[in-house]
Formats: C-alpha cells, sequence, structure tokens
C-alpha cells in the first residue's frame, strides 16, 4: 500500500504538498486560495521529517493542484512534491521546479508599474535562486518573493 509511506492521514481524492519547507505552508495555503475553498482542507506544521528535520505539510480533498500553482509553490518552497490521490492510491508524485518565468500569478509591488496602472498582465522571470528573486519584465525592479504577492 503506497499511502503507508505519506507518513500522513490518507485523503480519498486530492493533492498532498509534502516536504514543503518549514513555516511555508500558510504562504503556500494563501496562494492556492485555501480559505475561501469549500473542500477540506488538512494542514499541518513542524511536523518530524527524516528528511528535512521539520517540515510542513497541506492536504486538500478533490482538488488537482496545476502546473502553473506548483510552479508558484516552488517559488515559496522549492523542496515541495506534489502528490496526487486518486481512490487512496498515489497516482502521481513530483518534485516542484522554480519556474524560469512567472506569467500573471505574480502582482509587482511597485504602484508605477505599467502592470498596476494600466491593468497590463504581468511577467515575472527568475533572478536568483537562493534566495530567491524575480524580476519584473516592465519596470525590470527585483523583488525578493517575501515582498510579492501572488494572484490565481
Ligand atoms: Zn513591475
Amino acid at each position: 500500500m503506497k499511502k503507508d509511506k505519506l507518513k500522513v492521514d490518507p485523503i480519498k481524492n486530492g493533492t498532498v504538498i509534502d516536504h514543503i519547507t518549514a513555516g511555508k505552508a500558510l504562504q503556500v495555503a494563501e496562494i492556492l486560495n485555501i480559505s475561501s475553498s469549500e473542500t477540506e482542507v488538512m494542514v499541518g506544521i513542524n511536523l518530524f521529517s527524516q528528511k528535512m528535520g521539520k517540515k510542513d505539510i497541506i492536504k486538500i480533498e478533490n482538488r488537482e493542484i496545476t502546473q502553473e500553482e506548483a510552479n508558484s509553490i516552488a517559488l515559496i518552497s522549492p523542496t515541495a512534491s506534489l502528490i496526487f490521490i486518486n481512490d487512496y492510491e498515489v497516482v502521481k508524485k513530483y518534485t516542484v521546479e522554480i519556474p524560469q518565468e512567472i506569467k500573471r500569478h505574480i502582482i509587482c509591488p511597485n504602484t508605477n508599474c505599467i502592470t498596476n496602472v494600466e491593468g497590463v498582465k504581468t511577467k515575472f522571470t527568475l533572478a536568483g535562486k537562493s534566495p530567491i528573486e524575480v524580476k519584473c519584465s516592465y519596470c525590470e525592479k527585483k523583488y525578493s518573493i517575501e515582498e510579492v504577492k501572488f494572484r490565481f
């Protein structure tokens, strides 16, 4: 039974976001807009992990995390892995990858940026990996990932 490997209560259908950097689960929950979600969500913070010492975990019933959402999760927590569950079985599992380019989903903090003034769709490129920084393709300002807000 593959579900034993999760070391968490199983969910029937949905996505488990495992190996989230400890303390980052709430930020991940925010970009996924989980507070307004109608489905069952379980968030675990500072759980013991053999691999990481401590980790956070989020389990979402009846929702499949999209590639775009996975990319945003990677920016917050590059160690996160996604486990897709169908009828208590693991059907797919992968570690998120930090994207080189992020379209639309990051709001530029620069209020004078054309993306805010004229509502142009945002485009950011990865400017640094450790710590993670992104650069607005329009105003060309760089921001740490902690400084930007996500929108889906
Ligand atoms: Zn900008």
